[in-house]
């Protein structure tokens, strides 16, 4: 639609605004500082007192150019001109009509442009009348939204205007920003400028909206803060008042200082903190509220951070080695090799130490010398028997009473984070389809992972790695193979009777005398009664249960001695019965008749080398073995391997060749642990069987071992110092070994050796040679011929070799 528009062109001065809008009608008074615009103003005043105001496009020009003013601006009247004393000038202006700069014909000293007037056109055309309701409708809500305003004030403004004018004072005095202010100022015709203005007042509405919204939610949190605060200090107040607050304050600030000190990274630290935090929330007995304290106990009793200072002086460890241990000697070398090392590289990763051995021959400690050498703290955890995963690393909070694994209750104990940690017999852990436990404890071990070990139950990674780990084990081959590969294995090998004397002597009465609050003149060990003590009360290759014996007598001792009723007391061998009772063994088990169907093996079983009779017997029957005691499928495959020996030598050893037909064989072994290697019994047993079928009898005073193949031959085992040690002990003057053996026996103390005939044998038919005895027993029917007794004509083999 054409709105007809007068349009005039005039050359006025120029006066640049920053950000104040003069509309048509408008009169607005400005302050005028700068020195071009005072003059321009000066200029206008001084003729019609026009003046051309154009808008700044950027404000904080102080010396703006044309270039840097809108074109669009407004005509205005100088009503009032007011000098300050500063030469600034406030001006009184009523704005005319809007002005277009068509050019500037003047930059200095102020500037003056070529401007095109435009009345305003005053007709009223239905479209503007929809428009001008609309904008009212608009221009209501506005104020009643933003609240700036009091609604009569503007109402009063907008009544009785043109449409023209009353955009204009919308313009003017509600639109915010300055782009929207100019862009209606420079709209002439009256519709696009109403237009304009619905269109702004409809964004600005909804951005009042958005604004609002966001209020309202800020508000919401706010007050929701600020309330748990005031629940928190109710709560507070409350529980002083019940007195579950102390001085401390409450539980969960307990923890929560507790959590801080303990110096966790960031991460652990927040999760510590997100638990202290559902504590706090939680009513004091609920379960979960007790699973939830228990932990965060742990996790405050942990030594994070917590580190002792080692002693690094290797003369101090070999002196205190030596002063807690008698000899020993090539273990305490060994170990102090390993500790040189360590100081030497400065770090505690490469092999774990393993010290393997029977029990009682000091491992642990050993273990606890290595710990009062370094300066470190001690633990001990034992893992035989652990079958389950969640005994090394503990259960997930989610199970009903779940701990912590072993690993993590042991540094707890320690209270520092480099203890000497010893794990007893990890030879005796199993696995089943709980998991492994070995893989969870390959983790502990491995200098790559255990810097972050990771325990269910605490689910944060836990620095295992300036712990020093040692292990035990009574033998290496059942140590899972791993484990065993990341371990530096150290044989002790059990005692011969000279060194547990010395051990009693010089450690174990000294220790026990302590211990029971004597002193060494109140009770006297003689070296018979120790002698004693160990042929009669103890059979093993350590020294634990002389201990005890020897803590037995001492404690039976104590009452009389610090009563006063004795001063001083001697154990001998006399009186060594009155303390501890009849013997519990005789000295040599050997020492009976030879007989049939009974020959005596030497063993290395978990509790050290020992001696194991085997028993046979013949009956008539269909030709089975039957094996009894506790006998493993080795054992069973090895007496097999005996049988078929005898059936091939059947006519050489004078055996009815269909024995294994007629007769079934038991074989029983009575007493004894179970054997570590199965097949080292195979000679014996074979012996054994032999006798049975044969009827002579064997050597009372020999004992055995070696692996026994199908064709006789005789192969070397293992634990020979432990087993030669055991035949010693009981009583055995004689004993076969395996040839292959032979170099072992240069372990064993020569004292033992000149007690003792070994015979080295490498067929079944030596073996034979030596153990049983040419007397047949009296009243066996012989089924062979009697040319038995001289078995080298039928086999060819040599006598055996003998050392005696
Ligand atoms: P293990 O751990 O090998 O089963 P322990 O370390 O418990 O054996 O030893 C049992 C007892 O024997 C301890 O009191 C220990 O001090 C003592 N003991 C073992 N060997 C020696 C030794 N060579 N010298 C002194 N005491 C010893």
């Amino acid at each position: 639609m054409f709105e007809p528009v007068s349009k005039t062109k005039r050359e006025i001065p120029v006066l640049p605004l920053r950000g104040a809008f003069v509309f048509p009608g408008m009169i607005v008074p400005l302050q005028v500082g700068r020195e071009k615009s005072v003059l321009a103003l000066d200029e206008a005043a001084g003729s019609e007192r026009l003046i051309m105001l154009a808008n700044q496009r950027d404000i904080s020009k102080d010396q703006p150019l044309p270039e840097d003013l809108h074109d669009d601006g407004s005509v205005a009247v100088i009503r009032q001109i007011t000098r300050e004393s500063n030469g600034s000038v406030r001006a009184v202006v009523e704005g005319l009509s809007r002005g277009h700069i068509v050019g500037y014909v003047q930059r200095e000293p102020y500037l003056r442009a070529l401007v095109e007037e435009s009345s305003e056109d005053p007709e009223q055309s239905p479209e503007n009348e929809a428009l001008v309701r609309s904008i009212m409708h608009q221009y209501e809500q506005f104020v009643r939204m933003s609240k700036k305003l009091p609604p009569e004030a503007l109402a009063s403004v907008v009544t009785n205007e043109s449409p023209g004018r009353l955009a204009d004072t919308i313009a003017a005095y509600l639109l915010p920003k300055h782009e929207d202010k100019q862009r209606v100022l420079g709209i002439v015709p009256v519709k696009a400028r109403l237009e304009a203005v619905t269109e702004i007042l409809a964004r600005e509405m909804e951005l009042m909206e958005l604004e609002k919204r966001i209020n309202v939610r800020v508000r919401k949190q706010m007050e929701k803060s600020q309330k748990e605060y005031y629940l928190r200090e109710q709560i507070k107040a409350i529980q002083k008042e019940l007195g579950d607050r102390d001085e401390k304050g409450t539980e969960s600030e307990q923890f929560r200082n507790q959590v801080l000190a303990l110096g966790l990274p960031k991460d652990l630290e927040e999760k510590a903190l997100r638990e202290v935090d559902r504590l706090e929330k939680m009513p004091p007995m609920v379960a979960e509220a007790v699973v939830v304290r228990n932990y965060l106990e742990w996790i405050c009793s942990l030594p994070w951070n917590v580190e002792t200072k080692d002693r690094l002086d290797i003369q101090t460890a070999e002196r205190i080695l030596d002063e807690d241990h008698y000899g020993l000697t090539k273990v305490k070398e060994r170990i102090i090799e390993y500790l040189s090392i360590r100081q030497l590289v400065k770090q505690m990763k490469g092999p774990i130490l393993c010290f393997v051995g029977p029990p009682g021959v000091g491992k642990t400690s050993l273990a606890k010398s290595i710990a009062r050498a370094l300066d470190r703290k001690f633990v001990r955890i034992s893992l035989g028997g652990v079958r389950d995963e969640a005994e090394i690393r503990g259960h997930r909070r989610t199970y009903v009473g779940a701990l912590p694994g072993r690993i993590l209750q042991g540094m707890r104990t320690a209270g520092s984070k480099n203890p000497v940690f010893l794990m007893d017999e990890v030879d005796k852990m199993s696995y089943d389809f709980r998991g492994d436990p070995a893989s969870a404890l390959l983790e502990v071990l491995d200098p790559e992972q255990n810097s972050t070990f990771s325990d269910h139950y605490l689910e944060m990674p836990f620095d295992l790695s300036r712990v020093m780990v040692i292990t035990t084990a009574n033998t290496a081959h059942t140590i899972p193979r791993p484990l065993l590969d990341r371990m530096e294995v150290i044989y002790i090998s059990g005692y011969t009777e000279e060194e547990k004397v010395k051990i009693a002597q010089k450690f174990l009465v000294p220790k026990q005398l302590k211990e029971h609050g004597l002193e060494a003149g109140h009770l006297e060990f003689s070296e018979r009664a120790i002698r004693s003590i160990i042929g009669l009360y103890t059979r093993e290759s350590g020294v634990r249960n002389l201990e005890r014996e020897i803590a037995s007598v001492c404690r039976k001792n104590a009452r009389d001695i610090v009563r006063g009723e004795r001063k001083h007391i001697k154990i001998t061998p006399g009186n060594l019965g009155k303390y501890l009772g009849v013997p519990r063994f005789r000295t040599g088990v050997a020492e009976k008749e030879s007989a049939v169907g009974v020959a005596l093996g030497v063993a290395v079983t978990d509790v050290g080398g020992d001696v194991m009779p085997v028993e046979v017997t013949v009956m008539k029957g269909k030709g089975s073995l039957i094996l009894t005691g506790k006998l493993g499928e080795v054992m069973r495959e090895s007496a097999q391997a005996g049988i078929s020996y005898i059936r091939s030598r059947a006519d050489v050893l004078g055996i009815d060749e269909a024995f294994h037909e007629k007769e079934d064989i038991h074989i029983h072994i009575p007493e004894g642990g179970i054997p570590k290697d199965g097949p080292s019994a195979g000679i014996t047993m074979a012996t054994a069987v032999v006798s049975a079928l044969t009827g002579r009898p064997v050597r009372h005073d020999v004992a055995m071992t070696g692996e026994i193949t199908l064709r006789g031959r005789v192969l070397p085992v293992g634990g020979i110092k432990e087993k030669v040690l055991a035949a010693h002990r009981a009583g055995v003057k004689s004993i076969v070994v395996p040839a292959d053996n032979r170099k072992d026996i240069e372990e064993v103390p020569a004292k033992v050796l000149r007690a003792l005939r070994v015979s080295y044998v490498d067929h079944m038919d030596q073996v034979l040679d030596v153990a049983l005895d040419d007397e047949m027993e009296a009243g066996k029917e012989l089924s062979v011929p009697p040319s038995f007794a001289n078995p080298e004509q039928g086999t060819g083999a040599g006598k055996p070799a003998t050392n005696h």
